[in-house]
């Protein structure tokens, strides 16, 4: 399991900053901040602690698993971010 990066993101970069695992793309300083729609989470960094879902001013962030049934295809998205 992991959290997933919904298109409620605003890209603050909050969420990058915050990850203990460096689980979330791109981060402010990456070229890709400018161009992306929105940032990701890489499901196999993501350790499951929640602390992004705190920092997230938006409230788009969630755990894979209570993730809303329009917002379940974000899951894959995350996902293919890294891919
Ligand atoms: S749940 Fe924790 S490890 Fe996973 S992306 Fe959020 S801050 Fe990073």
């Amino acid at each position: 399991m992991a959290f997933v990066v919904t298109d409620a993101c605003t890209k603050d970069f909050i969420c990058a900053s915050e990850c203990a695992t460096f689980a979330i793309h791109p981060t402010a300083d990456e070229a890709a901040a400018a161009t992306a729609s929105q940032v990701y989470i890489n499901p196999d960094e993501c350790i499951d602690c929640g602390n992004c879902v705190s920092v997230c001013p938006s409230g788009a962030i969630f755990s894979n698993d209570e993730l809303p049934p329009d917002k379940a295809h974000f899951a894959s998205r995350n996902a293919a971010w890294f891919n």
